[in-house]
């Protein structure tokens, strides 16, 4: 098999098993993947993650035009502004999962770290999570608030919608939004109980000795 297809393969595997387990219902959800050739395969619009079909992703060249398969998500303006913020981008997903949402919703919730210090995985494959506001669907200023973050974050909560991850590879991309999902679950369970966070010394160690991969961002 080729690079290209085990790539297809790959996409349509990862998201198909987001959506078996309820982190992304209906059609909602959109997955990127840099190609050997410097383009990107792209989730069509309109697709469900249960039923992405391989040959039908999204090819599009490194200009991001259109070169095979059908139109690539509306949500690609969030995808790009990953790909040209962050250089080693190789990846990036959006989901419409459930418990990062309703914290997006919650009162006090700090804007430059979405995520509470509860597990130490989360800072390790997240970084720093921010949170930006509410944008309508479609609303080029998602991925105007994207680039105004530099590059300097890979994970993004868009307010009332969904979270935005960038990785290595799709892989990577992948396993931090899950990270972000269960942490946000874990934020909403213990919410009120005066849960123990990780210290601030934890947390320095913890980044002290992430993985040198680029995946996620300094706290
Ligand atoms: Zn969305």
């Amino acid at each position: 098999m080729s690079e290209d297809s085990n790539l297809r393969e790959k996409i349509c595997v990862l998201a198909k098993s987001l959506f078996d387990r309820g982190l992304t219902g209906g059609s909602t959800g959109n997955i990127s993947a840099r190609t050997s050739d410097g383009g990107l395969l792209v989730s069509p619009t309109g697709t469900s993650f249960g039923r992405l079909d391989p040959g039908r992703l999204s090819h599009l060249d490194a200009s991001y035009f259109l070169i095979a398969g059908d139109a690539p998500t509306k949500e690609m303006p969030l995808h790009q502004a990953f790909y040209d913020t962050r250089s080693r981008t190789g990846a990036v997903v959006h989901l419409h999962s459930c418990h990062s949402v309703a914290l997006s919703m919650l009162p006090d919730t700090d804007p430059d770290n979405f995520l509470p210090p509860l597990t130490p995985y989360a800072i390790m494959r997240l970084g720093k999570v921010q949170l930006l506001p509410y944008f309508m669907p479609g609303d080029p200023a998602m991925g105007e608030a994207v680039r105004g973050l530099a590059g300097r974050r890979t994970a993004v909560m868009l307010a009332n919608h969904g979270p935005v991850v960038a990785g290595t590879d799709v892989e990577a991309a992948c396993n931090a939004i899950e990270e972000l999902e269960d942490t946000a679950r874990l934020a909403i369970l213990t919410r009120g109980l005066l849960p123990r966070m990780l210290t601030q010394d934890q947390i320095e160690t913890i980044v002290n000795h992430s993985p040198p991969d680029g995946t996620s961002s300094t706290r």
